[in-house]
């Protein structure tokens, strides 16, 4: 009995862990604010410590490139993937070429995202790429959140970027805040979930001070509220029985169905602010963690090809057999880096990896320099990981445990069966 309980108690604790992980890409029209607010993003979270001028429309590559984000290890952690911690949860962002369509790295980089920000110009609305990133995230599965940026500019009108993003990506959407002000007078964010206002200060934006609703702003609220309840209302059941009958709509009800309605994909929460005014980045990334996805609410499937490529439901369970994508290689400081998200099974420092199309064994590697979340539990994502030299017609590999912990079915070498993964 004590073995079923401490079996009980550890399966409970790596879910509890994915349970604070997310993986997330940003996606957007050139131009639109990516970089500023993956920076602002890093910066808020204590990533970097500094806000740098925006340079270039390079994009969030040449950027984090720039910012020697790892000084302990001397890694530089690039472009393909970085993490950052908010409260207590682990947000891991996955750069997502997104410009282009159909190239093989555009699909790997959608594959391994569990859910993703569309960013829209509050001026330039719904441009012909936000068209093409978001078709690329449907096609994929990808639930999102939008974030309207560049409040602060002139002709900023989130209403219409709101409609155009019904109409022209299809979204069944609703705000979940109010601005206060627009253009130069934009000052604050009413949200709507909690009906409370939220005001940025400090140099950076950095301390939040939340209070009543402003009077001026009172009606839009009520009105834009009860929008964001009819419209969830029309996807869930649960808010829908409440809303038909009349009844008043806590802040926790409505949360948990804006949560169902976002992660089933029927409907997309609209954020605002100014990511360069450093206004209403914080209140988006709550949002990451309250309506994304955690990495066990998303299903993967891969093929098993011990079982004629039998197609199997990947738990995250990092005692199962290791199962992960390698969704990126790079030319690091030293040598060549291989991102991977791990949707199953566990890697480690030491361990050796196979080769499939070879069934070679690949020598001296796994420097692992540090992976995702402690030792890369599974589900989670490994960054700026292995140096490896193999694989350049086909990113899949397997990796051999020579612990014993994670042996599977007690063989020696650890039962990597899967590779293909298909969603
Ligand atoms: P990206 O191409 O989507 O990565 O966009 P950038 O982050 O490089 O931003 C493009 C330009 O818009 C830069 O000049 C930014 O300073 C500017 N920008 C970004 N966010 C805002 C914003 O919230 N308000 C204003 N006024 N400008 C912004």
């Amino acid at each position: 009995a004590s073995l079923a309980r401490a079996k009980e108690d550890k399966e409970a604790l790596w879910k509890e862990t994915l349970d604070k992980v997310r993986n997330i890409g940003i996606s957007a029209h050139i131009d639109s604010g990516k970089t500023t607010l993956t920076e602002r993003i890093l910066f808020y979270t204590g990533r970097i410590h500094e806000i740098h001028e925006v340079r270039g429309r390079d994009g969030v590559g040449a950027k984090m490139d720039s910012m020697d984000l790892e000084r302990e290890k001397g890694i530089t952690i690039q472009s393909a993937a970085t993490y950052c911690t908010w409260k207590d949860y682990q947000v891991n962002i996955i750069d997502t070429p997104g410009h282009v369509d159909f190239t093989i790295e555009v699909e790997r980089a959608l594959r391994v995202l569990d859910g993703a920000i569309l960013v829209l110009c509050s001026v330039g609305g719904v441009q012909s790429q936000s068209i093409t990133v978001d078709r690329q995230m449907r096609r994929y599965g990808v639930p999102r959140v939008a974030f309207i940026n560049k409040l602060d500019r002139m002709g900023a009108d989130p209403w219409k970027v709101l409609n155009q993003a019904r109409s022209k990506l299809r979204h069944h959407s609703a705000a979940v805040q109010v601005p206060i002000g627009l253009e130069e007078e934009f000052e604050g964010l009413v949200d709507l979930v909690e009906l409370k206002a939220c005001y940025f200060h400090g140099s950076n934006g950095e301390n939040i001070v939340k209070s009543e609703v402003p009077s001026n702003v009172e009606r839009l609220v009520t009105e834009k509220r009860r929008e964001l309840i009819e419209v969830v209302s029309e996807v869930d059941d649960e808010l829908a029985d409440s809303f038909l009958n009349d009844e008043p709509v806590s802040s926790d009800d409505l949360k948990m169905a804006i949560r169902r309605a976002t992660i089933s994909q029927k409907f997309v929460p609209v954020y605002m602010g100014s990511a360069f005014k450093n206004k209403g980045v914080q209140p988006l990334l709550d949002g990451v963690l309250n309506f994304l996805p955690c990495p066990i609410e998303v299903e993967n499937y891969a093929l098993d090809q011990n079982k004629s490529e039998e197609k199997v439901l990947l738990s995250g369970n990092p005692s199962g057999p290791l199962v992960a994508l390698a969704f990126k290689l790079e030319e690091g400081r030293f040598g060549q880096l291989t991102y991977l998200r791990i949707y199953e099974g566990i890697i480690k420092k030491g361990d050796f990896i196979i080769n499939i199309n070879t069934g070679k064994k690949i020598k001296g590697l796994l420097k692992t320099a540090k992976v995702g979340v402690d030792g890369g539990l599974g589900g989670a994502l490994c960054y700026d990981l292995v140096v490896l030299k193999v694989l350049e017609s086909d990113l899949w590999f397997k990796v051999a445990n020579d612990g014993r912990e994670f042996l599977v079915g007690d063989k020696e070498e650890l039962a990597i069966r899967v590779p293909r993964l298909v969603r």
